[in-house]
């Protein structure tokens, strides 16, 4: 089941995916593999995947960065929302993943746009610094991680630059500071406290977020 959008009940949710249809046969085929290929159901949502086409595209973005590739589902998004020339950087740890994605992107049409850096994101990113400063950065790979992440984004992207963190409702446990305590998700909720925080309060940066099924928090740098 792919996820919903917004928090909407099913009839508004049915029209919005009749009318906007975000997902091609691209897109479908890629989400088919990926399950048949045993990767876990936790893509971006259809209509997720276009806010991040028509977010691309509405910024011109040229170089994006993604942390957290999976089966490429959201990378294709990205991609398609680049200019001849530009570049999307995935980064993702599981051989595997970076495979079926790396497939994705073929079948997409997008190779010559792609670059995949197999591997923990931290230790990789530091290979592309020299391409930057960079358009857009989505984050969505492990969540502990996104402070980290964001560290590098807030340094690399360019004035006008963006960055997107998905899944930063945290399933709603991110209301209550409480949840940064106990349970299970106790270190995701804290660094998702943290990304949206530290966003909020750097004075480079605007941010939002645009309240998908999920949660995507959507900043803009907008000094040095
Ligand atoms: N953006 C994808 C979904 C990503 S799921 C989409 O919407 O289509 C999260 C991915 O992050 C998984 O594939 C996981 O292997 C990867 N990941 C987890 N920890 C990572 C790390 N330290 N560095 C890079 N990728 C990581
Ligand atoms: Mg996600």
């Amino acid at each position: 089941m792919p996820k919903s959008f917004a928090r909407a009940e099913e009839a508004l949710q049915n029209y919005v995916l009749e009318t906007f249809h975000p997902e091609d046969a691209v897109l479908l085929e890629i989400r088919k593999r990926a399950a048949e290929e045993g990767l876990p159901d936790i893509h971006v949502g259809p209509m997720d995947g276009l806010h991040l086409e028509v977010i691309a595209r509405a910024m011109g973005a040229r170089k994006i960065v993604e942390i957290g590739t999976l089966a490429g589902y959201s990378g294709v998004c990205l991609a398609r929302a680049l200019p001849q020339g530009g570049k999307i950087y995935c980064f993702e740890y599981e051989p595997k993943h970076a495979e079926v994605s790396r497939e994705s992107f073929k079948k997409a049409g997008l190779s010559d746009k792609a670059e995949i850096l197999v591997g923990d994101a931290l230790g990789n990113l530091p290979k592309i610094e020299n391409q930057g400063l960079f358009d857009l950065v989505f984050i969505d790979a492990d969540k502990p991680g996104y402070p980290a992440y964001l560290q590098w984004a807030m340094k690399h992207l360019r004035v006008g630059g963006v960055v997107l963190g998905d899944n930063t409702f945290s399933g709603g446990r991110v209301a209550d500071p409480a949840n940064e305590k106990e349970g299970p998700k106790a270190a995701t909720v804290k660094a998702i406290r943290l990304f949206n925080k530290t966003l909020t309060q750097d004075p480079r940066f605007r941010a939002t977020v645009l309240p998908t099924g999920e949660g995507l928090t959507f900043a803009v740098k907008i000094s040095n």
